[in-house]
C-alpha cells in the first residue's frame, strides 16, 4: 500500500501520483486496479497519425499551389488546393464524426453518399465534366447505395429495417424532386433510379 505524506491517505493499486494533491506517493506498489487500455492508446496514434498526414498534404497543395502557381485542371489561376483541402477535410470530419459509435450503417452510408456526391459535383465542375458525372456516375452511386440499403435491411435484425427501406425512397425521389424543382426533364438513369427504390421499397414491404 502507497501512501500521501501530504494528505495523509492510503493509495492501493500502482499509482504513482495522490489523486488529491498529484504529489508523489511513498511506499510499495500494489497490484495495479485498473487494465492498461491498448487498444485505446493505439487506436489514438492511429487518429494521430493520419491527422499528421493529412496536415502535411494541406499544407503541401497549399504550398505548392499559392507560392509556386503550379497549374493543374483546365484554368488559369484555378486554386486546385482548395478542392484538396475539401476532399481532406471531409476526409477528417468524416473519421471524426461518421464512425461515432451508435449511428447505424444506414446513417453513416447516406450521408457519406450525399458528401462525396457533392464534393464530386464540385470537383467535376471545376474540371468540365460535371455534365458527365451527373449523368451517369451519379445514378450508378445511387443505384449502389439503394441496393445497399436494402441488403442491410434485410440484413438487420434489429428493426431498423424501416430506416433503411425509407433512406432508400427518399434518395431515390430527391433527385427527381431537384429536377422538377428546376423545371428540367428528369434525365432517364434518374427515372431508373426513381423506380428502382420505389420497386424495392414495394417488395420489401410484401415479403
Ligand atoms: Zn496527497
Amino acid at each position: 500500500m502507497k501512501n500521501c505524506p501530504y494528505c495523509k491517505i492510503n493509495v492501493g493499486g500502482n499509482l504513482k501520483k495522490c489523486p488529491f494533491c498529484q504529489s508523489r506517493l511513498v511506499g510499495e506498489d500494489d497490484e495495479k486496479y485498473f487494465p492498461t487500455q491498448l487498444k485505446l492508446k493505439f487506436q489514438s496514434l492511429f487518429y494521430k497519425m493520419q491527422l499528421f498526414f493529412v496536415w502535411i498534404l494541406i499544407i503541401s497543395a497549399l504550398g505548392v499551389d499559392f507560392m509556386f502557381h503550379l497549374p493543374l485542371g483546365p484554368y488559369k489561376g484555378f486554386h486546385w488546393s482548395l478542392l484538396v483541402l475539401m476532399w481532406l477535410l471531409a476526409f477528417e470530419y468524416s473519421i471524426i464524426h461518421i464512425f461515432k459509435k451508435g449511428m447505424d450503417a444506414s446513417r453513416i452510408l447516406s450521408i457519406t453518399v450525399v458528401i462525396v456526391a457533392i464534393m464530386v459535383c464540385i470537383t467535376a465542375y471545376y474540371f468540365g465534366f460535371l455534365r458527365f458525372v451527373l449523368q451517369w456516375v451519379m445514378p450508378i452511386v445511387v443505384m449502389c447505395t439503394i441496393i445497399a440499403n436494402f441488403i442491410l435491411s434485410l440484413v438487420d435484425k434489429s428493426g431498423n429495417a424501416m430506416v433503411y427501406l425509407l433512406t432508400d425512397l427518399l434518395i431515390g425521389i430527391v433527385p427527381y424532386l431537384v429536377c422538377f424543382a428546376l423545371k428540367k426533364n428528369c434525365p432517364i438513369e434518374w427515372m431508373i433510379c426513381l423506380l428502382v427504390s420505389f420497386v424495392i421499397f414495394v417488395g420489401a414491404i410484401i415479403f
